[in-house]
């Protein structure tokens, strides 16, 4: 990881390796090394309908200065400060076939890349694997039939149907851009995946998370005075979900998870026992196992199965407890760099999701007078 310190430079000097795919013979271009045609429009898009509005925010007079630490910490911190020195970033040709797309992900190892239209000659949206879990969700049909779509559709085919439904445009941000800016478009957006762009050369620097950023906070966070609100319980600050918490049975299909994925739009299931206990945890990043071990047309298979067929997983259930401190929860849900932690009863029955949406909302927008979680 880079050294995060404070850099005044107006030229963005990163090092990603850019990976671009796409449908010519879908091999692998290096646009770092290559002269390919588009590789080299890659560098030289521009941000055509890729626009970012910059909001300006009031902050409530009477609010406690202690609350203020975190909002004006983030608004003093740009996104370039966050960006890694060194990253690897996978780009996909819109005219990509999705099951190519898909095992691209699993293969260089990323969660999500860029599209690129090469005849609108700019950066149209992402590729997630929220995606690969709708496509599943849409077209599956029992473990006899073979997805077609899955193995037929290109990646425009694919947002043709679904853009009809969800956001159309890429949403981005530049590297000037504050924290609080970025904090505030994931959450008002409700994605996971914020592509850092640079608006004189267009190209992609990094692809910003919820993750990133409390790892940013995190390091820094001996560097600014303690609020006295990291002391309070878990249960007292009130932050997270605590009621209908989307769960899974254990002996639910992996078609099942699919279907609450998509109805709920949560990011993660625990999965429970008959008592209501929770025994693992599934999240839509797991789904991509699906891909890796090519067995996406078996969503028959329980949760049990799915989950001990995972390729690398965290050890356990991460969770918390309401009497725990804010201060215990952010140390343990960044140091185990997972999304969120699942709130129990000392009978491990599930009360709570803390996620880290709700934990940028509480200390870095709720002080600006911010609600961007609610819609
Ligand atoms: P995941 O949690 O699976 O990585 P997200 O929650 O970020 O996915 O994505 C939800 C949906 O929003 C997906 O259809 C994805 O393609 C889309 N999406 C994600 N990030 C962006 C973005 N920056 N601009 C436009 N669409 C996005
Ligand atoms: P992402 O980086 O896409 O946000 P997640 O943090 O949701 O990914 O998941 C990454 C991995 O960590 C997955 O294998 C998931 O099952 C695991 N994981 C996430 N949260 C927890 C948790 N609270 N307890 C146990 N495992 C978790
Ligand atoms: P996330 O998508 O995890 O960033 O979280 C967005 C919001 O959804 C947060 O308020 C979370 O607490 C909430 N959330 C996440 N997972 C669940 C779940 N399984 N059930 C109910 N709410 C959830």
């Amino acid at each position: 990881m880079r050294d995060f310190g404070s850099i005044s430079s107006v030229s963005y000097a990163v090092n990603v390796l850019l990976l671009l795919y796409n449908s010519v013979d879908s091999t692998l271009k290096n646009p770092n090394t290559s002269t390919d045609t588009c590789a080299y429009l890659v560098f030289n898009c521009f941000l055509a309908g890729c626009s970012y509005t910059t909001h300006a925010f009031a902050t409530p007079a009477d609010t406690d200065p202690d609350t203020l630490i975190y909002m004006n910490f983030m608004k003093t911190h740009r996104c370039y400060d966050a960006i890694p020195t060194s990253s690897k970033l996978v780009i996909f040709d819109t005219t990509l076939q999705v099951k190519k797309a898909f095992f691209a992900l699993v293969a260089n190892g990323v969660r999500a890349a860029p599209l690129w239209d090469n005849k609108l000659q700019c950066f149209v949206g992402m590729l997630t694997i929220t995606d690969f879990i709708n496509i599943l969700h849409r077209y599956y049909k029992s473990p006899l039939v073979q997805i077609y779509e899955l193995e037929e559709h290109k990646i425009e085919t694919w947002r043709e149907i679904y853009l009809q439904y969800s956001v159309n445009r890429l949403i981005s941000i530049t590297p000037d851009s504050s924290l609080f800016d970025a904090i505030y478009s994931l959450l008002k957006n409700k994605i996971h995946r914020l592509p850092i762009i640079d608006p004189v050369s267009g190209n992609v620097l990094h692809i910003l998370t919820h993750k990133r950023i409390l790892k940013f906070l995190h390091i820094f966070g001996s560097m600014i005075p303690k609020p006295r609100f990291l002391q309070k319980q878990i249960r007292e600050v009130g932050i997270g979900t605590f009621k209908q918490i989307a769960t899974v049975q254990e002996f639910a299909t992996v078609y099942d998870a699919l279907t609450v994925f998509v109805e709920r739009r949560v990011s993660a299931l625990p999965v429970v026992n008959e008592q209501g206990k929770v025994v693992a945890l599934y999240s839509r990043f797991d789904v991509i196992n699906l891909a890796a071990q090519k067995n996406y047309n078996n969503l028959n298979m329980t949760m049990r199965e799915a989950i001990a067929s995972r390729a690398c997983c965290v050890e356990g259930v991460l969770k918390c407890y309401p009497h725990e401190t804010l201060e215990t929860v952010i140390n343990r849900i960044a140091e185990a760099e997972v999304h969120r932690l699942v709130l129990v009863d000392s009978d491990d029955v599930v009360r709570g999701i803390v996620s880290l949406s709700d934990l940028l909302q509480a200390l870095v927008l709720s002080p600006a007078g911010i609600d961007a979680l609610c819609s």
